[in-house]
């Protein structure tokens, strides 16, 4: 046999693992119960459908009743280790203390469902994955073994689409349609632990109608890995979120006990956040003097043997071979262009290579390295190395001048220059220093072992106590790459958006021979493209509510919508990215749809500040 698909329902994990594939998925309880008919209300045969998610109900009439399902507030995960064999199609015992709540909702919508006496109520799990989407697409590392799985409550509306698209995946090796959200590798080592995917798999099916607000953070399954430097952000009023199971500092409240974020935003609604003031302070202090942020949850994998760089060539639109010390900021492409991932890799050794990638896609790049592994270039071995290292970002103006005090090394222009990185010893402590940067000012990554971490940390903030030192969160790190241009993996890039449409030409080297996608990108930039990805201002200075998503209008028609947006501290503007009709270049007028109101937008050089470095070659990180 040379292709198997697994499509065994909430059986699927175990199926796959019988081929040695990891996937996840967990089964959570859906009740759904039938209502009599009420005399006087009964619904008519022909009622559409309904969905009610401020209720949190769906349903369908049901001669004269109704069938009603909906989404429980606290729902129940079962065989979270494994699904009997002998389970069938059999309803569970359901649970009328869950379901009640549902009911009460149902009757707010339609009153006479309060008459309504219950016919039966039944239960069945369905495979809920961690984030709500399903297991679609090839396995990495078993060859020929495809999942459809995972289909998290979406089997029926989903499955004809889903056939379809696993059919192109196995006959043609590509999809008409973007799956990259699919793809059944996405979870990582973290997610073997059953009960914390169990814990997001009830958070998922949770917010599935209830209302999830864009800076709400997951609350279930915490604290679940945590840096070195986990105490000190404590101490220092530390706000976490979380990231692929990273608690990660949002922002801080100094002098404030630390916290955790939570449904934050549900308490302030939609509103200017109550942090913005704190977060213009950290914004301020990376783009005025010197901040420091924990970046542990960087995603790093490593490469090393002689198959390596021409993996890396084939997979990436940059150039890899460079000098040992090199760092590279590049793309994952696919075979039309499509950017699969946006990393920066390090050449470590003549065939070692570090790619540090965001917290949340390193499964999802180790899987696609693995997909494009082909005999023909050598051996390599792939390997995560995420919690081998912590990462410390320090940037600046005064970043050198704080590096200096604490280290014999020449850290100097000429001799560190951009786009470089080395060990080097602070005070006394190995530091592998990245000089890169993902804030647009001067300053170094330092990869630092986890024993080693909160000594080089400790020394770097007292070293820049007299430069006015300040740690900073994720957040400040939205708004300080916006005003610089930086984009996003996941939001401003994806396998539907190519480099040349991105802003990112700059990286793609057509020159240096073969690689993905390399035909497809140079048609189109023979062809000219179409749509680019362009920096708007919006409004005024005045804090607009805009989280991504909203429409962009030129001459009354829709041409974009938003991607990555953020508050510019430096700039006192609200800058948001979109993909518009290249037509629409730096100076045209479009308005973008805030919460109903039409608000005037120009469009920007891609950059609002000025970057440090221009020169041909430009660096961020995707610090997802
Ligand atoms: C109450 C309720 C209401 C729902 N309402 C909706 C809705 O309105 N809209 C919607 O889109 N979805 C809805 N769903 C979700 C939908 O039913 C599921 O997502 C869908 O049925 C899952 O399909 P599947 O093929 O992945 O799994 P299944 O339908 O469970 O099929 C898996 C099959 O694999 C077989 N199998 C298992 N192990 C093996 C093995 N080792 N070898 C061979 N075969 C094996 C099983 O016997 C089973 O037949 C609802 C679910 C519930 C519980």
């Amino acid at each position: 046999t040379e292709v198997v698909v697994i499509a065994c329902g909430i059986w699927a994990p175990q199926v796959a693992a019988m081929a040695g594939a990891f996937v996840v998925s967990t089964p959570v309880d859906h009740q759904h119960a039938a209502l009599r008919a009420v005399a006087g209300a009964e619904l008519p045969r022909d009622m559409p459908c309904f969905r009610d998610p401020d209720n949190l109900v769906y349903g369908k009439a049901e001669s004269g009743g109704v069938v009603l399902g909906g989404y429980e507030l606290d729902p129940n995960a079962r065989w979270i280790d494994g699904v009997p064999w002998e389970h069938a199609g059999t309803s569970v015992p359901p649970d009328l203390r869950r379901f009640e709540p549902l009911l009460k909702g149902a009757a707010r919508r339609f009153p006479f469902m309060s008459e309504a006496g219950i016919v039966k109520l039944v239960c069945h799990p369905d495979a809920m994955t961690p984030d709500a989407n399903p297991l679609l697409g090839p396995v990495p590392g078993v060859r020929g073994l495809f999942m459809a799985a995972g289909l998290s409550l979406n089997g029926f509306g989903a499955a004809g689409g889903m056939g379809k698209s696993v059919t192109e995946l196995i006959t043609a090796g590509e999809s008409e349609l973007d799956l990259y959200a699919y793809r059944p590798w996405r979870f990582g080592p973290v997610h073997r632990d059953h009960r914390y995917v169990a814990e997001l798999a009830k958070e998922t099916y949770r917010y599935y109608y209830f209302l999830r607000y864009p800076y709400d953070a997951d609350e279930w399954g915490r604290p679940r890995r945590t840096s070195a430097l986990h105490h000190r952000i404590q101490d220092l009023g530390g706000v976490f979120g979380t990231k692929q199971g990273w608690e990660r500092p949002e922002h801080f409240d100094p002098g404030k006990p630390w916290r955790r974020a939570g449904a934050d935003q549900r308490r302030f609604g939609w509103n200017r956040p109550p942090w913005f003031a704190l977060q213009a302070e950290e914004h301020r202090a990376f783009r005025e003097r010197v901040g420091i942020i924990d970046m542990t949850s960087f995603g790093k994998i490593e490469l090393d043997g002689p198959g390596a760089l021409a993996l890396l060539e084939r997979v990436c639109g940059n150039q890899i071979d460079r000098p040992v010390g090199t760092v590279v900021y590049t793309q994952l492409l696919d075979r039309r262009g499509g950017i699969a991932g946006d990393v920066t890799i390090t050449r470590l050794g003549p065939e070692r290579f570090r790619l540090v990638t965001g917290a949340g896609y390193v499964n999802s790049d180790l899987g696609w390295l693995r997909l494009e592994q082909r005999e023909a270039d050598g051996a390599v071995e792939i390997r995560e190395t995420t919690e081998d290292l912590c990462v410390i970002g320090m940037w600046g103006p005064q970043a050198r001048t704080v590096l200096r005090t604490l280290t014999d090394d020449d850290v100097s222009e000429d001799s560190f220059p951009f786009m470089q990185g080395r060990t080097i010893r602070i005070e006394g402590f190995d530091v592998f220093a990245q000089r890169v940067t993902y804030v647009g000012e001067l300053g170094w990554e330092f990869y630092v072992q986890p024993r080693l971490a909160v000594q080089v940390w400790d020394r770097l903030m007292a070293a820049g106590r007299t430069v006015g030192i300040r740690p900073g969160g994720y957040r400040a790190l939205d708004s300080l790459r916006m005003e610089k241009g930086y984009r996003y993996y996941g939001t401003d890039l994806t396998l539907l958006d190519n480099p040349l449409e991105a802003g990112l030409g700059f990286c793609v080297r057509f020159d240096k021979g073969d690689f993905n996608g390399r035909d497809a990108l140079a048609t189109a930039r023979a062809a000219g493209v179409t749509r680019r990805l362009r920096t708007l201002l919006v409004g005024d200075e005045e804090y607009l509510t805009v989280y991504g998503g909203e429409a962009v209008y030129a001459d009354g028609s829709i041409v974009g919508r938003l991607r990555s947006c953020a508050y510019g501290f430096s700039v006192r503007r609200n800058i948001a990215y979109s993909y518009l009709p290249v037509a629409l270049g730096p100076g045209a007028r479009v308005e973008v749809e805030v919460f109903g109101q039409r608000v005037p937008a120009e469009v920007h050089r891609d950059a609002v500040l000025k970057r440090e470095q221009l020169a041909g070659e430009d660096l961020k990180h995707a610090a997802s």
